[in-house]
């Protein structure tokens, strides 16, 4: 399996990056400074704690291109007038097609950090607004 590679936000200035093949290290270097950011590894195999906050709430999505499907979209629309609609359905099932090839992504809950190429495990949903205002609830309450 490839390393995961994980997109956060950094600590101290506040940027958004993205580590490649990230192998467990315990820091990262911040491109936009001359700092690092302080990383937790994963206790098991799995992505089973945020590198960044240490929380195990997280939550799937699929990597979708959305740019892609709109323009799919737009031109199935602008199609349909001469197929008929044909060209509706047709961009509808390469649509589903595409969706369930596409790898799956994990974002934490409580700090954004988005992990890539970790499969998520059963207990790993999609998007859950109870759980989202729960894990901002208590980021609330420590500060
Ligand atoms: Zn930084
Ligand atoms: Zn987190």
């Amino acid at each position: 399996m490839r390393s995961p590679a994980i997109v956060l936000t950094c600590p101290t200035c506040g940027r958004r990056f993205r580590v490649r093949n990230w192998e467990g290290g315990e820091r990262a270097a911040c491109p936009y400074g001359a700092h690092t950011v302080a990383l937790l590894p994963f206790k098991g195999g799995g992505a089973d704690r945020c590198p960044l906050c240490g929380k195990a709430g997280f939550y799937r999505e699929k990597r979708f291109p959305r740019a892609l499907g709109l323009g799919a979209l737009a031109l199935g629309i602008a199609l349909s007038f001469y197929t008929y609609g044909l060209s509706l359905a047709v961009f509808a099932a390469l649509d589903a097609v595409l969706y369930g090839l596409l790898p799956w992504r994990l974002v934490c809950y409580a700090c954004g950090t988005h992990i890539e190429g970790v499969p998520p495990a059963p207990d790993q949903r999609p998007f859950d607004l109870h759980l989202h205002e729960r894990y901002r609830y208590e980021q609330a309450g420590r500060r």
